[in-house]
């Protein structure tokens, strides 16, 4: 054949490929309570599937654009640009998004600052802080200033509660506490650099940068897939390190190249961002902020009055507006309400399994009818096998 015709036929074959805008969104979506990865806006969802295939007329779509070429600078920097934007983070801050998931961080922060001799601080929380633990008695010596294990991780501490050693390098805390369904209601005092575990609540309300050191957040809970994890990170806390540790787990460098040192999760990076558009249409993070508010109102107080039928995990002063922790009289029925929850298009509504019970995660994208639909169904349920 040819070489002018197969140019032809291959022209004419790419040129009916469209995009099937019939799949997907026509099919229904259920109430997803999922603890993470978790429900995303739908906004974001739709316009995923466009850039997808083509993202801003580059006739490349997303995934398949380098990520040193034009396209993807754009999205990095404008992820980057409107995450400071959000949250007002100074220039004394980087903001890094890498890989390895928050648990990587674990293992990073005291790969990176802390050494032997020296001592960190925990505020011990439950499962997460309890993983941060391992991977940092590797390195150095823990103190717990806080240990919530006794009254089974039901409450963060108050501020009478923290015991701070002498001399801590620094500080660990985690401000909400995804499994046990507790969250600090701000951030705690102390005396050394603060490093927050902000996975299942960054960007649910306003938050003060300026008070810690590093601010870490696996993304898929409250920012977009899995993949991503986004660090800020304070630039003289940063230098300050000095230990020896390989370029693809050291800050500066990867603060050095603008989070580029290798190939970073550029489709995640990019949903990440769309993220961010939301956040910021939404009105911010007061606007957010506030809408979380009335959802867990809405599911706490439906605890409250069921009579002693439902029981609440966490303490009040302590209670998570993320991850609403809850049971019913017995394991059967905690069981039957999930079975049931299901057949009315609820699904992710079981405890984790060191707590049991129920637990409905509502993050920044979870909508205000989901709840109101989880609360008549509670109320049902409660009425029927009361
Ligand atoms: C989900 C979660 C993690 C673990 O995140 P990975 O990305 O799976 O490593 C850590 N901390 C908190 C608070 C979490 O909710």
């Amino acid at each position: 054949m040819a070489i002018a015709q197969l140019h032809n036929n291959i022209m004419t074959t790419k040129s009916t490929i469209t995009i099937p805008t019939k799949t997907g969104l026509d099919l229904k979506r259920i109430f997803n309570f999922s603890a993470g990865p978790a429900t995303l806006p739908e906004e974001v969802i739709k316009q995923t599937q466009q850039d997808l295939w083509n993202i801003a007329g580059s006739g490349i779509g997303i995934c398949e654009h380098s990520h040193r070429g034009k396209v993807f600078d754009k999205v990095l920097a404008e992820a980057e640009a409107d995450c400071r934007n959000i949250a007002n983070i100074s220039d004394d801050y980087s903001v890094l998004f890498l890989q390895g998931g928050a648990s990587m961080q674990f293992a990073m922060i005291p790969m990176n600052f802390l050494s032997s001799g020296q001592t960190v601080d925990f505020l011990h929380t439950g499962e997460w802080t309890k993983k941060a633990i391992a991977e940092a008695k590797l390195f150095g010596n823990v103190n717990l200033a806080f240990d919530g294990t006794d009254s089974k991780f039901d409450h963060v501490p108050s501020a009478s509660e923290i015991n701070p050693s002498d001399n801590p390098t620094y500080t660990h805390y985690c401000s909400n506490n995804t499994i046990y369904g507790t969250q600090f209601p701000e951030v705690p005092s102390t005396n050394s650099p603060l490093i927050c575990d902000a996975s299942s609540d960054i960007y649910s309300r306003p938050i003060n940068v300026s008070k810690h050191a590093i601010i870490f957040a696996g993304a898929q809970k409250n920012l977009g897939p899995s993949g991503c994890t986004l660090i800020i990170i304070r630039n003289d806390f940063m230098q300050s390190s000095s230990a020896k540790v390989p370029s693809i787990l050291d800050y500066k460098k990867h603060a050095d190249k603008g989070s580029r040192l290798n190939t970073p999760p550029t489709f995640a990076i990019y949903m990440i961002g769309q993220v961010f558009k939301w956040v910021l249409n939404q009105g911010g993070l007061t606007a957010i902020a506030s809408n979380n508010q009335e959802k867990a109102a809405i599911i706490y107080d439906t605890i409250e009055s069921s009579g002693g039928f439902y029981e609440a995990v966490a303490q009040p002063e302590s209670r998570s507006l993320m991850n609403i922790t809850y049971r019913t009289p017995n394991d059967e029925l905690d069981k039957k309400f999930i079975a049931e929850a299901l057949d009315n298009d609820m699904s992710g509504l079981k405890g984790h399994r060191s707590v049991g019970g129920l637990r409905a995660s509502i993050y920044n994208a979870f909508p205000i009818n989901g709840c109101v639909t989880l609360a008549q169904f509670m109320k049902d349920f409660a009425a029927s096998n009361g």
